[in-house]
């Protein structure tokens, strides 16, 4: 199993402390790996640094090539990148092997875009030129809830607009990165595609490092806040994913058999630890107790276990902050008065970050399980009459990610959509990205956006030529 960095074309070991990587399910430890030093984490930048000028200059066709290449190699590789996900993040094997193909097509959309050199003329009959350039070396810093499916989303269209990169990957989950990171490298030269480890301050050194010219970061809104706050000095480019506390609306005409599975699995899938995923659940009250009663039902009937099980439908939180986070949030929003729902005390394993799939009621919308990001299997659920109440409370949050409107009118849906404080609105389905439309935060959800034509121009430096004769 490979658990070292690879910088500058190498493997090589941290000189730093030692990190276990623990398994959510069964607290096992995976392997243990050696924290990168400042020193090493230098080396490794410079070394990327040095590589750009042979990378940013690399013909349209052969990047094309090398990129289908290593999506190619993915494929290949699918099962066994599935189990490094399985065993370090937890989630069922089924799920895991999802994002190894999700991962895939993100890359082989990416490769299919052509960063475009648009002509344009103004009114005096002057031609202008807008050229997109690739941007440096970027920090990639991504988290442990989908470890290898975002890496692709950071590290494919960096490269693709010809920049080079360095990857910190969470230390809960750095494997199946690696292995990304490996199939990588054998393609390209030296240097352009890295991988640092650590933890305590590996992250903030490679984004506060003077070369590093871009930093992408998917996480927490204070990590955030940081990065941003430290690319002031040297107006460092930065694309910020953070935090989510998404927002669905049930109207009262739904076929609640029908809409029941998608919110259910939008709310849990990945036992709740993904940043687009229903958190709020608002219900008209012509159709609340139908839909809450049939929630129960799907909630109960799930089985928790560890991913390798066949049988298991949620694995474990993935690590023991986050757990423990949870059931703080879980008991005082119960003290506040909220009402588990599920009728049936679910087997949860005797080791491991296990939590059942909870349905909340009578939650207040000022309590902390409904206003902040829990990242959990957790579901708090909220009766309303009034749309426009409900429009006004929903947008009235820090997080504007992701929301969405079940209803069998679209037009209506439509319109509400328009009026929500949201990067992205669903109708009729929730966390459905795609990697053909921008996807990005408003508020303290994030700056910038990824995906896309338009996601893919913001690894690259506009400029703008103006042609006179
Ligand atoms: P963070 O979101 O803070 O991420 C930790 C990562 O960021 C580590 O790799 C860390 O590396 C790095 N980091 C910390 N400071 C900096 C910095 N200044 N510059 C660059 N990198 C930095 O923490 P957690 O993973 O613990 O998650 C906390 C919460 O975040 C969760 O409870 C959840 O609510 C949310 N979250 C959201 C995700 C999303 O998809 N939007 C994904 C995961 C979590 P190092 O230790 O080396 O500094």
């Amino acid at each position: 199993m490979l658990n070292q960095m690879l910088y500058n074309g190498q493997y090589v070991s941290g000189l730093g402390s030692e990190i276990d990587v623990v398994n959510p399910a069964t607290l096992d430890t995976i392997t243990t790996f050696k924290s990168a030093t400042p020193k090493q984490l230098d080396d490794a930048v410079k070394a990327s640094f040095d590589s750009f000028n042979l990378w940013k200059n690399i013909s349209d066709v052969e990047l094309k090539f090398i990129l289908a290449r290593i999506g190619q190699d993915i494929k290949a590789a699918r099962d066994e990148i599935a189990e490094l996900i399985t065993l370090e993040q937890g989630k069922p094997l089924e799920l895991a092997k999802l994002e190894v193909d999700m991962g895939i097509y993100w890359l082989e959309v990416t490769n299919s875009f052509e960063i475009p050199i648009k002509e344009n003329k103004d009114s005096l009959g002057k031609k202008i030129k807008v050229y997109h350039h690739p941007i440096g070396v970027v920090a990639s810093i991504t988290p442990w809830n989908w470890p290898f499916m975002i890496a692709i989303w950071h590290i494919i269209p960096a490269l693709k607009a010809k920049n080079c990169v360095i990857n910190k990957p969470s230390e809960y989950t750095p494997l199946s990165t690696i292995r990304l990171i490996d199939i990588i490298n054998k393609y390209i030269p030296k240097g352009v595609c890295n991988i640092v480890l650590g933890d305590g301050e590996i992250g903030s050194n490679l984004s506060n490092h003077p070369l590093i010219e871009k930093v992408i970061f998917t996480g927490s809104t204070p990590t955030g806040q940081k990065i941003l706050a430290s690319s002031v000095e040297q107006f460092r480019q930065v694309t910020l994913e953070l935090g989510g506390n998404d927002v669905a609306i049930v109207l009262e005409d739904v076929d609640i058999d029908k809409i029941a599975p998608k919110i259910f699995a939008s709310a849990f899938f990945n036992s709740g630890q993904t940043c687009a995923c229903i958190k709020r659940l608002y219900v008209h009250d012509q159709v609340y107790e139908g839909l809450v009663k049939k929630l129960v039902e799907i909630a109960d009937s799930q089985i928790i276990g560890n991913g390798f099980d066949k049988m298991t439908t949620l694995g474990p939180v993935q690590n023991i902050k986050q757990y423990q986070k949870l059931k703080i949030l879980i008991e005082k929003a119960i003290k506040n008065g909220a009402h588990i729902e599920n009728t049936r005390k679910l087997i949860l394993p005797d080791t491991g970050y296990f939590l059942p799939p909870l349905i909340l009621t009578n939650v207040l919308e000022s309590s902390e399980i409904f206003t902040t990001e829990q990242f959990g299997p957790v579901l708090p659920i909220v009766k309303f009459s009034s749309i426009e109440d409900v429009i006004n409370n929903s947008n009235h949050s820090s997080y504007a990610l992701g929301g969405s409107i079940w209803t069998e009118d679209i037009n209506k849906a439509e319109k509400i959509a328009n009026q929500m404080q949201s990067g992205t609105v669903w109708i009729n389905s929730h966390s459905d990205v795609s990697p053909y439309a921008e996807f990005g935060g408003w508020k303290m959800s994030g700056i910038g956006s990824t995906f896309g034509l338009d996601g893919l121009l913001q690894f690259t430096k506009r400029q703008s030529i103006h042609l006179s004769e």
